[in-house]
């Protein structure tokens, strides 16, 4: 059972234009841990997407119309009350998706940063005016809310990743419909009571828990009244959403799948980079978009490197994610378990050696043992998939030009990670490593006043820091003959 101040944030009604709605159709929601079932929620259908669409139309324009200040004053509400009910969030988004309850209560104060941020930029959405190209002309440029945007969101963080995509999108203007994971609706919920309670107007922000994600997208993609999809999640639908949207030109921000690396140079401080490794790499039991998929170590320093971190690997507790000192929570799922059992099978087949865990734990489920591979190569499946679980590869490499050639050769382009003491190789590699965020001597980047994103197959858009609201804008031209 959830011991919760306030037992009504446990929800399981749907959020739909301003009202909560119990459907007869509903679907379990278990923790991961231990298969408890936490709540039978309510199961929408692409028709109450539809409903909530109109809906949030309508909101929409009288929305648009408050100053930044009203707004922001909102969601300012907002965020004074998620911090309030930290606690009670925490426990909710730990019960449902496994998290260690430290880490649900960090990511619970990171998504609330970004209502905070937000709620201030909402009072800076600029204009500009341009020195008219002839005499008689004015420029004005004026930016306005892209209108109904659509939330597809994951189970890894089931709080930040809808706060970082309706900041921004209400502060701008905009109105949200919100399909969370089918794993983690809870969270959603709870955010949207909330929302509710700070005084977001009926209809301006929907939830709607869903087991067919593939019927909510389609109407996301072919609902005119939608004018955008904000999705984080799998680079594969990703492309789906894409190709659903060519019809429309429908707007999009996509956080995708990456395949971070993080390489350590000999001239590294090398607890530093243990530290930053096992940050980047376990933390959420490895299931973050920018989590370290691949650990790169110079010669000179591999075997010191892999000694360490092992220890330090080794020394990670598994366990329930509410019980005292866990720093591994169960995986989210039976298959998420398969693909990290595939990636070891793998490597080991063609030469790399488990020195640290490498087997699924005695506490059964979705438990997995932190592990440490060596030895590992370019060949194998780790290499280039996203293993989203707790597996540290550690491959070798001589010189800084081979480094960075493997290190860009995946598809992918979200985080990476190097250490180094050497200013100019910090400068070089800074340059080179193609993705959209390099975290130079730390394992930890994330933050609401920095711009979030990746190039290449891994998304579109940035969210978080000033830029961030730029994907919930339009610009408008105005030319003015006097
Ligand atoms: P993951 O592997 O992390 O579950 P997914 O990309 O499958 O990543 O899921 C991310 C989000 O996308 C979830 O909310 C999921 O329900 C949703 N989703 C999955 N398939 C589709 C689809 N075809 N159209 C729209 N959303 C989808």
């Amino acid at each position: 059972m959830l011991h919760l101040s306030r037992a009504d944030l446990l929800i399981n009604d749907a959020f739909i234009a301003g009202e909560w709605i119990s459907l007869s159709n509903r679907f379990a929601i278990k923790n991961p841990s231990t298969g408890e079932v936490l709540a039978e929620v309510a199961d929408c259908s692409r028709q109450h997407a539809r409903h909530a669409i109109d809906a949030a139309a309508v909101a929409q324009k009288e929305w648009a119309a408050r100053t930044g200040k009203e707004r922001a004053e909102i969601l300012r509400r907002w965020f004074d009350l998620l911090i309030v009910h930290a606690d009670d969030l925490a426990a909710i988004l730990t019960a449902e998706m496994g998290k260690p309850l430290p880490e649900a209560k960090g990511e619970v104060l990171y998504g609330a940063n970004f209502i905070e941020w937000f709620a201030e930029e909402a009072k800076r959405v600029y204009g500009e005016t341009i020195p008219g190209h002839q005499r008689d002309k004015r420029i004005m440029v004026i930016r306005q809310p892209v209108g109904v945007v659509g939330a597809i969101t994951p189970w890894n963080f089931p709080n930040a990743m809808i706060t970082r995509k309706a900041a921004p999108a209400l502060a701008a203007g905009c109105a949200m419909v919100v399909k969370p994971a089918a794993e983690t609706p809870l969270s959603a919920l709870a955010l949207a009571k909330l929302g509710q309670e700070a005084g977001l107007p009926s209809g301006l922000f929907s939830v709607l828990p869903a087991t067919d994600s593939a019927g909510i997208g389609l109407e996301f993609s072919e609902n005119p009244k939608m004018r955008k999809i904000s999705f984080t999640g799998s680079t594969n639908v990703g492309r789906i959403l894409m190709r659903q949207g060519a019809d429309q030109i429908k707007k999009l921000s996509l956080e995708l799948g990456g395949n971070a690396p993080f390489i350590v140079f000999d001239d590294a401080d090398l607890d530093a980079a243990v530290e930053g490794a096992i940050l980047s790499k376990f933390r959420n039991a490895g299931q973050t978009c920018v989590c370290t998929n691949r650990i790169y170590v110079q010669d000179a320093i591999y075997e010191t490197f892999i000694e360490r971190l092992a220890a330090a690997v080794d020394a990670l507790p598994v366990g329930d994610g509410f019980a005292e000192g866990t720093a591994i929570g169960p995986l989210i799922s039976d298959t998420a378990l398969d693909k990290v059992c595939h990636h070891i099978s793998d490597a080991e087949s063609k030469g790399a050696k488990a020195i640290v865990g490498g087997d699924r734990h005695a506490l059964g489920g979705t438990f997995f043992q932190p592990t440490v591979l060596r030895d590992v190569t370019a060949d194998m499946v780790v290499a280039r998939e996203e293993t989203f679980g707790p597996l540290a590869p550690v491959f070798r490499f001589s010189t800084e030009e081979e480094v960075l050639t493997a290190a860009n050769d995946t598809e992918f382009g979200l985080a990476s990670y190097f250490y180094s003491r050497d200013l100019s190789r910090i400068w070089r590699m800074m340059e080179r490593l193609e993705y959209g965020m390099v975290g130079v001597n730390t394992g930890l980047i994330s933050t609401e006043v920095a711009p979030f994103g990746g190039i290449k197959q891994s998304g579109l858009g940035r969210e978080g820091s000033r830029h961030g609201i730029e994907d919930y804008v339009e610009l408008k031209y105005c030319c003015l003959s006097v």
